[in-house]
């Protein structure tokens, strides 16, 4: 009987990552997957977009929890998985990034002995008043398989005491993004519909929480319109929880932004935003995932946070942190006047992440662990 693993997956970041593992457990004929999508982010642009466009699997239990406060949110989570996996009863789990559904499902599977491997292992920000960064550190610690993207996520987990559970696998994202790059470039029309010329406008996203709370807003808006008036057009694809918090905390925000050349959409599909990404003169966000894609697609990045997990893309000189319109501000000027190599920081950051081929390590690292399991 072949091994049952399920993939535990909820949120935005997560489905690429899937993509990635599910293509390579197929090409080595390795077990049946089986997809439990908690529902972590429903909104049709933030989910079903991506299991269309990725070709993902129709997930096997769909649990529709929902948005909420985090206990409320992971305590759901964790009574509904335990029960698929109850159901379900698989030999191995795989959980992805840093999310409430990523430990939540590394919860559930490990206290029913469950052999859990996460993917995206080692990644520190050591700023733990982000709710991602006590994720990792639990689910890490949870987990009977980690698999590290980078030497510097591997070496912390040794540092973590975790080095016999870790696997240097490179990171799963820089094989998304190969995947998914070709398919774009043949399929997707974003750049035609927007009206924008390949590197005549930047990219820009905002969603975290720290980024949309009261204090800190306003002032990010205001630099994302200076930054928009300096390099043209400045494309935000906004994510639902920035519209809530835009609408009630700067509502007049974007009759100026407009004027100063930014252009909001809805959420865009992986293809399109990955397009746009690659064409973009630069990218300014403050999410984990964008900032590493624009490294990986050449682009230069300036990240709206004092800190990241992905510290190779900062210490390449392809990311510069700035929080503040002052430091973003700086931090755009630099990227200017650098004239980045972009051939360069692909290669560098191919090299960095993995030569793209996390996908097979990841399931030979799966297959282990659900043998071991099954003895
Ligand atoms: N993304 C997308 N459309 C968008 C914004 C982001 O497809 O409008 C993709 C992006 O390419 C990346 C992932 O969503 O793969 C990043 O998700 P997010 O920024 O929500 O989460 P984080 O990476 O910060 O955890």
């Amino acid at each position: 009987m072949s091994a049952r693993v399920v993939h535990l997956v909820g949120a935005r970041p997560q489905f690429p990552k899937l993509g990635v593992v599910l293509r390579a457990q197929a090409a080595a004929s390795h077990g049946e997957p089986l997809v439990v999508h908690t529902g972590q982010h429903y909104d049709p642009a933030m989910s079903d977009a991506f299991f269309d466009e990725l070709d993902l699997p129709e997930p096997v239990a769909a649990l529709a929890i929902g948005s909420g406060p985090h206990g409320r949110q992971t305590g759901r989570m964790l009574e509904a998985i335990e029960a698929t996996l109850l159901d379900l009863r698989p030999d191995a789990v795989v959980v992805y990034g840093d999310t409430n559904s990523t430990l939540a499902g590394a919860l559930a599977a490990t206290k029913l002995g469950v052999p859990c491997a996460h993917v995206e292992a080692g990644l520190r920000s050591f700023d733990r008043s982000m709710p991602e960064e006590l994720n990792r550190v639990a689910v890490d610690h949870l987990c009977d398989l980690l698999f590290a993207p980078t030497e510097t996520a591997r070496d912390r987990l040794r540092v973590e005491g975790l080095g016999e559970r870790t696997m240097l696998s490179g990171d799963v994202s820089a094989e998304a993004v190969l995947h998914a790059e070709g398919i774009a470039a043949a399929h997707s029309h974003i750049l035609q519909t927007l009206g924008l010329a390949p590197r005549r406008y930047a990219m820009a996203t905002l969603h975290r929480a720290e980024s949309t709370r009261p204090e800190v807003l306003p002032g990010l808006l205001e630099a994302l319109a200076s930054a928009a008036a300096r390099l043209g057009t400045l494309v935000l694809p906004l994510h639902p929880r920035t519209r809530a918090a835009i609408a009630e905390l700067a509502p007049h925000w974007h009759e100026t932004a407009l004027r100063a050349g930014v252009r909001v959409t809805e959420p865009l599909g992986p293809l399109d935003f990955l397009h746009l990404t690659g064409h973009a003169s630069m990218v300014l966000t403050d999410s984990g995932g964008v900032q590493k894609e624009a490294f990986l697609l050449g682009v230069p990045c300036v990240t709206l946070r004092g800190r990241t997990e992905w510290i190779e893309t900062v210490e390449c000189g392809a990311n510069v942190l700035a929080t503040d319109a002052a430091s973003i501000d700086a931090a755009i000027a630099r990227h200017l006047a650098a004239h980045h190599d972009r051939d360069a920081l692909r290669a560098r950051a191919l090299d960095l992440y993995g030569g793209g081929r996390a996908g097979a390590r990841i399931v030979e690292g799966i297959r282990t662990l659900s043998k071991e399991a099954r003895s």
